[in-house]
Formats: structure tokens, sequence, C-alpha cells
């Protein structure tokens, strides 16, 4: 295999050859032009949690190529982490931020989620003269987390509007079943967002960015056509929101997740693998490889994982170690020393997806590239491929 070109923003240095996450930065440019053609919107980059784990710089820098209109992230550390690395793009910050925050928030121009009054008034205190710091007004139409009730919506865009501190810049809502079939709850929720946005219409105070679909509102629901922008996460990343609301095939996934082989044995029958020896030789012998990956690389600590090496499906034996795990060779007889181990992506004709890691781990496929740890080196690629079919 050809080694890829690399741009890595944890170290300045090429692959190691351990365990490694190669993220295809032109899949997350196509992801990304896919989803504002599909919604006819403007596309909000989601890059928090260090872009669902593909690296939120380099994936910063691709939204930012594919032509998006900003980013977001959920904390205040990870919108100053990119500043600080030069990204000057307009970066919203979902969760919220402390008041004593604000002046060093206006200083790296960055944009606010204000969504209860005492917050406005706490921020509207800490701004110096002269100073403005740019709020989005985050409602609650039906997500019941963060976002003031859209019945007391009018009143908080009053409070904002009023003081000459605030740039009144956005109103955003967030879906929460808009990846299920059934349109019915998510279209309520566009209904409660739809008649506030009506009422600030005719009072003169409809903000300049309007935001309500996560990916699955993009792409499979109909826009409010008073909505300017969509917020883009996991399609990006090329990955399904949902069972329910599974991509079009020229979306692609961006990451794959791989690592090498380190180590071959023998066992012999009675022998055992691992911590607790809960997995013992069965057979006469069996070639048993030792592949750096383990649980502090997000390797999940449970039983019947799957790896594919050389082009074949390889079980996981005995328990997941904190660096490493292994597998069993048997129907890899040519296996050497040095080969690469795919976690998530393709070899041969086999595949795994982050969806199977999630089904596997009885989760979600954004738990599982969120939770590929720091340890494991980001490499950024440029690839044109098709998905095969
Ligand atoms: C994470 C997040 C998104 C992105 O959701 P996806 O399903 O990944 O597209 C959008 N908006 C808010 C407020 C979020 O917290």
């Amino acid at each position: 295999m050809q080694s890829p070109q690399t741009t890595n923003d944890l170290e300045p240095r090429a692959s190691t050859g351990e365990c490694r996450a190669e993220i295809n930065l032109a899949a997350i440019r196509n992801n990304l032009r896919l989803i504002s053609e599909t919604s006819g919107k403007s596309v909000i980059a989601v890059i928090k949690a260090n872009a669902y784990g593909h690296g939120a710089l380099a994936c910063a820098q691709a939204a930012i190529e594919a032509g998006c209109s900003g980013l977001a992230v959920a904390r205040l550390s990870e919108a100053l982490s990119l500043r600080y690395q030069g990204i000057t793009a307009p970066i919203l910050i979902f969760d919220r931020v402390p008041a004593k925050e604000v002046s060093w928030i206006i200083a790296q121009n960055l944009t606010v989620t204000v969504f209860d009054p005492a917050q406005v008034a706490e921020y509207a205190s800490e701004i110096g003269n002269g100073r403005k710091l740019k709020v989005h007004v985050k409602v609650d139409t039906g997500m019941g987390r963060l976002g003031v009730e859209s019945e007391q919506a009018d009143t908080l865009v009053d409070a904002v509007t009023k003081q000459k501190v605030f740039d009144f810049e956005g109103i955003y809502s967030h879906f929460a079943k808009a990846d299920e079939t059934d349109a019915a709850p998510t279209d309520r929720q566009k209904n409660r967002f739809s008649a506030l946005l009506n009422r600030l219409a005719v009072k003169g105070q409809l903000p300049h960015i309007i935001h309500l679909s996560n990916s699955a509102g993009a792409l499979f629901h109909q826009q409010l056509e008073r909505c300017t922008h969509v917020r883009a996460g996991i399609a990006m990343y090329g990955l399904n929101p949902s069972s329910e609301t599974v991509l079009p095939t020229e979306f692609q996934p961006a990451l794959c997740w791989k690592t090498e082989l380190a180590s071959i044995k023998t066992l012999y029958q009675g022998q055992q693998v691992s911590y607790g020896g809960r997995y013992q030789v069965s057979t006469p012998d069996l070639r048993v490889g030792v592949i750096m990956v383990g649980y502090a690389d997000g390797f999940r600590r449970t039983t019947g994982n799957h790896v594919i090496m050389r082009g074949r499906m390889l079980p996981v034996i005995g328990t997941i170690c904190m660096d490493q795990c292994m597998v069993d060779l048997s129907d890899c007889p040519d296996a050497q020393i040095g080969d690469e181990v795919t976690l998530i992506g393709h070899d041969g004709g086999l595949s795994l997806s982050a969806d199977d890691l999630a089904k596997h781990w009885n989760t979600i496929n954004y738990e599982v590239t969120c939770g590929i740890s720091a340890r494991v080196q980001r490499i950024f690629i440029e690839k044109q491929e098709r998905k095969p079919q």
C-alpha cells in the first residue's frame, strides 16, 4: 500500500505505523458540498469533540475550503484552540460560556449561544464600553436541552436586541428526532420555530443567520424557507445519522482506523490468552497475533470484536488490554509482523464501518469515532474515491 501524503495536527511527522486514524479530507469536502446542495442552505460545519474524532484543525480547514460559512463547537476551549491554530472563520459555541470569559470571547471574535435572561444580563454587565458580543439565541422547540422555551423566546430576543452590547446575529433550535422515520415530531418542532420566526419578522427582529437542521434534518426533511443555514456534523464525516436515515451512496466515510501486527506466536492446547485467562486454546496449537490497539485507543473492552487483515475477517480473542489485543490467525497463515490491521475501513473485499462497531458495542457511530482517543495519530490524506457498491 502506498504511503499517504501526511499532515498532522498533533505531531508534525509521518505515520509511525502504529495505531492511527486516516482521515480523507477530500471525502469531507465532498460530503459538505452534498449537504449544501441537498438542503439548499449554507453549511455550518460542526467540528466539536475534535471533529467527532476526525481532527478539528484539518476538518476546519477542509470545511472552509469546501465553502462552509462557519464552524461550530461545543466548548469555549475548542473554539480557542482553533483560533490559536490560525482559524479565523466564524465559530459558534453551542454550550454555555462563563460571563467572566466574555471580553476574551469578543477579542477572539467568537459567537456565543444565549438561552436564558439571567445569562443575557450577566453577559451585558461584563461587556466593556463600545464593544459588542455576537450572540445566537437558542430556542427549545422540543429537544428539552439547552434553549429558551419558544413561547418565552420573544422576550429573550427583546432583551438581547434592546442592548447595544449585543450583536444579535443568529437564532437556532435543535431537532430531537430528525433521524427517525416518523416526520411528525420534527414537523412539530419546525412549526414552533416557524411561528416564532414569523412573530419576530413582524417586529423586524429577524437576525441574518437562522438555522434549525442537524445532518438528518438537512438531508431527510424539507427546510424552512426562512432558515439560512444548516448545522451538519455526522454527515460531513460520511456517517449515517441513524439506521433509519442512511446517507446516499455519493457520501463517503472519511475515517479509516488502522493498526499493525506487532507479534506472532504459537500457543498450545490449554494455554491461555490475556488478562484473566478468559480465552483458552482448545486446538492442538493456535497462531496468535498481537495487534497494537487497546481500550486506551478507544477499542472497547468487550468480547466478540473482529478486525480485518490481508482481506480476512479475524476474531479478537481474550481480554482487550490497554495497548494491545490478540487475534486468532487461523484464517491468515500468511500473516507477517507489520501487516496492516483494519479496525474501520476496507481491506480486500471486506469492510468494517463505524456502524458495524457501534452495533457490536451497543452504541451509535458518533460515540465510536468520538471515542478514538487522543493517542491515536491522525493522518490526513486526499483520496478521490467512490464507495464500492
Ligand atoms: C452536535 C450538534 C449538531 C450536529 O449534529 P449531527 O447530527 O452530527 O449533524 C448540530 N447542532 C447542535 C446544537 C449540536 O449539538
